[in-house]
């Protein structure tokens, strides 16, 4: 059933070639017990390795039932040693933080037996040994003899045709020795076992056949046997180790070695922890960024004005290039460059028009809270100080923001508190707006024909103060072909034709309002601008200035269409506007307003579109990007904590490596494939990796407290530092691919160790 053919075998040491096997050929009966005898360095353990096949021959063949292994692959050889031959060796070769059972089972789990039938083979084989009340002690528990029982054990579980053994006895006394031969003579009656020994007594004794060789070559043979030919087919179960025998195989590694593993996954732990809090601060900062967006930023107005910068991806790269310092920076050449003007190609000209206008008071108020406009228009006012007239400049005079919806005029209310008298609602009627400490510019003050004489103002001088507002045709003298303003203010302040002003209440802008400028001024209705473009349009300097090409009020010339329309406009021409701000109610209604203005854009030509400036996604930008600036720096540096965990568990694993390399020989013997053994010490960083990932989590779920009460006592801010969920499971996946990474390498290491020389490691 078993025949060896001109088999050599020699083994390279440096330029030193040792011949351990020089044409050596045997046929083995299919029942019998042979011993093999020879002087230490004759090759005995080589040719067993050959017929076990742990190790591989040189040249001639190794025949089972009449097939040739000459073209066996790697896993034909490793389902041969699984279940066709059973391995005894001197040393035992028991898996020490396996117990008894489970040594004896391994053969079977390797190859892939249920849990139950693996269980029952195992405790039969025990049984047949002897050593069924020890099933569950570890192998450092047991005697010399009963170890080698147990591998003897191990050897039948599985049923194999050949029995390997080299030099089972060689560790034992005399007594013990005489026991175990007796087992293995029991065993010989239906295998074939092949031994190695030195001693000569127990050969002859219990063997049926004894061969002897000396450096290399059979020099004899008591019962030589010449090979039947029988073609029977050979069939080989394959093997293959499941994830999970890989896994609690090093789960039950691991459990010898808890302190180390721990203070493993501790240390390989540091850099998820600092991850962990980073992205739980960082997540905690910006859900609180976008609250106070959502919050303070939502009323921030979205601006059109007629000057706007495209703040478009290619002009903020060309913005930040500007700022960047390079190679190029700081030339040593005496050469001037041109710098190409940023501003031309960004700047975008809104043109305001009546269309426009319309289209925006359309707007659903549902999303509109106000609309304010800035205009040119000049309004001729006057008041009246104990002094004289004084003329008040336009500076200090402000539209409210009106509401889009009539019946709902709550913008003004909404954003103001009102101190004394009434909101103004009429075109007659303007109110006084006083800054958070009640302070009105003195300017304004004197203009109003205040004395400033005194230190404060009572709400009641300041109520039922009259201004005067005069009519171009009034303001204006006509000269022909300019005009100039009239300065006799008594007469101007007293014409009939004068719209009467009245401040009948003072505001204050309220604590938490958004839209409201924190200066002082007189506020009035755009119904007051109605009634002056409603008058003024008509008037002569408006009729006039529009026929000429130079400004009627300085005789300036106009050098562009655009200069006369800014001139008409401030003389009352138009009410169009410089610039609009649109107030949304929520942070919701602001993208639907900017939808509602995409719309308009989507028909316009590239010059006639309006573009709008976002306040609030401005700000916000810059502060989110700020955030996930600081967050990427502090996730850079504890990522080089990571990659030193990342090198630690490649050591840690190449040490276990180096520790488990008489498993891996005993595992190989044993019929496991390369890829199981990479298997085992994969398992065994994912497991490390998931201890380290959780531990990390863990301790930064926990960090997170103190972290809290710093942040709370430094800033007020309440329970910001929040850990993601999704955060935490990335976390762990990490952990648990760097940790396998590491041990990638270790783990190959391990799967090319040759069986052979692993097995004889101690
Ligand atoms: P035995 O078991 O009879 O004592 P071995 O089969 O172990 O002898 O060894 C036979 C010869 O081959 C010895 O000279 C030994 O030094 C040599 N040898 C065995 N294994 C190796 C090896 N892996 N590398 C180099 N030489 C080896
Ligand atoms: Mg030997």
């Amino acid at each position: 059933m078993l025949e060896i053919r001109n088999i050599k075998k020699s083994y390279k040491t440096g330029t030193f070639i040792q011949h351990a096997l020089k044409d050596v050929s045997i046929s083995f009966r299919p029942n019998e017990f042979v011993a093999i005898l020879g002087p230490s360095g004759s090759g005995k353990t080589t040719l067993l390795n050959i017929i076990g096949g742990l190790d591989r021959y040189d040249s001639g063949d190794l025949v089972i039932n009449g097939k040739s292994t000459k073209k066996f692959s790697d896993s034909n050889w490793d389902s041969y040693r699984n279940n066709c031959v059973g391995f005894i060796f001197q040393s035992y070769n028991l898996i020490n933080h396996l117990n008894i059972l489970e040594n004896v089972e391994m053969s079977l789990t390797l190859s892939g037996v249920s849990k139950k039938v693996r269980k029952q083979k195992a405790l039969d084989a025990l049984k047949q040994v002897g050593l069924i009340d020890h099933a569950y002690k570890k192998p450092n528990q047991l005697s010399g003899g009963q170890m080698q029982r147990v591998a003897i054990a191990r050897a039948l579980v599985n049923e194999p045709d050949i029995i390997l053994a080299d030099e089972p006895t060689g560790a034992l006394d005399s007594t013990t020795s005489v026991q175990i031969m007796e087992l293995i003579k029991e065993i010989a009656k239906d295998k074939l076992v092949i031994m190695v020994t030195h001693n000569k007594e127990l050969a002859y004794d219990y063997a049926n056949r004894i061969i002897e060789l000396k450096d290399g070559e059979l020099i004899n043979d008591t019962n030589p046997h010449e090979q039947s030919k029988n073609n029977q087919e050979y069939k080989i179960r394959k093997t293959a180790m499941s994830f999970f025998t890989a896994l609690s195989l090093s789960f039950k590694n691991i459990e010898t070695k808890k302190g180390r593993t721990f203070l493993t996954a501790f240390a390989s732990s540091i850099g998820i922890i600092g991850i962990a809090l980073i992205l739980s601060l960082s997540n905690g900062f910006n859900i609180e960024v976008e609250k106070f967006e959502k919050d303070a930023l939502s009323s921030l107005p979205i601006m059109i004005s007629e000057q706007t910068v495209e703040m478009d991806e290619d002009s903020l790269a060309k913005m930040r290039d500007s700022f960047k310092i390079d190679n190029n920076s700081y030339p040593s050449e005496e050469v001037i460059y041109i710098q190409k003007d940023m501003v031309e190609d960004t700047t975008h000209t809104n043109i305001i028009n009546q269309e426009f206008i319309d289209y925006i008071e359309k707007i659903n108020p549902k999303y509109v809270s106000g609309i304010s406009y800035m205009r040119l228009v000049s309004i001729n006012a006057l008041s009246k100080a104990k002094d004289g007239y004084k003329i008040i400049d336009n500076s200090y005079l402000t539209t409210l923001p009106k509401s889009l919806d009539e019946k709902q005029n709550d913008v003004v209310e909404d954003n103001y508190d009102l101190l004394k008298g009434k909101f103004a609602t009429n075109k007659d009627e303007v109110v006084l707006a006083v800054d958070s400490k009640n302070r009105v510019n003195e300017k304004l003050l004197e203009m109003l024909g205040f004395d400033l004489s005194k230190d404060n103002f009572t709400f009641d001088e300041i109520l039922n103060k009259e201004i005067k507002v005069v009519l171009n045709d009034d303001w204006y003298i006509d000269n022909n072909n300019y005009f100039i303003p009239n300065f006799n203010y008594e007469e101007l302040y007293n014409n009939k034709n004068n719209l009467t002003l009245k401040i009948v209440g003072i505001i204050r802008g309220k604590e938490d309002a958004k839209l409201v400028s924190a200066s002082s001024g007189i506020a009035y209705t755009e119904s007051l601008i109605d009634y002056i473009v409603e008058n003024n349009s008509k008037s002569k300097i408006v009729l006039k200035q529009k026929e000429l090409d130079y400004n009627i009020l300085t005789g300036e010339q106009f050098r562009e269409e655009k200069d006369k329309d800014a001139v008409l406009s401030y003389l009352g021409n138009d009410n169009l506007p410089i610039l609009v701000n649109i107030f949304p109610r929520n942070f919701d209604s602001k993208d639907e307003i900017i939808k509602y203005l995409d719309d308009y854009n989507e028909t316009k030509l590239e010059e006639d579109k309006l573009l709008y400036t976002d306040m609030a996604s401005l700000i916000s930008s810059l502060s989110g990007s700020i955030m996930d600036a600081i967050t990427i720096v502090l996730i850079a540096f504890s990522s080089i904590s990571l990659v030193v965990s990342c090198i630690m568990i490649g050591i840690i694993t190449y040490i276990s490596v180096l520790e488990r390399t008489k498993e891996i020989g005993i595992l190989r013997a044993m019929g496991a494939r390369r890829k199981d053994i990479t298997r085992v010490f994969n398992a065994e960083t994912i497991i490390i990796g998931l201890c380290s990932g959780l531990l990390g989590i863990t301790i930064a779920r926990i960090l997170v407290f103190p972290a809290n009460i710093i942040i709370y006592n430094a800033t007020g801010l309440d329970n910001v530092a929040k850990m993601n969920p999704l955060h935490a499971l990335l976390l762990l996946i990490i952990s648990m691919l760097l940790t396998v990474l590491g041990g990638l390498i270790p783990a190959k290491v391990a799967s090319r160790k040759n069986p052979v020389e692993a097995l004889r490691t101690e």
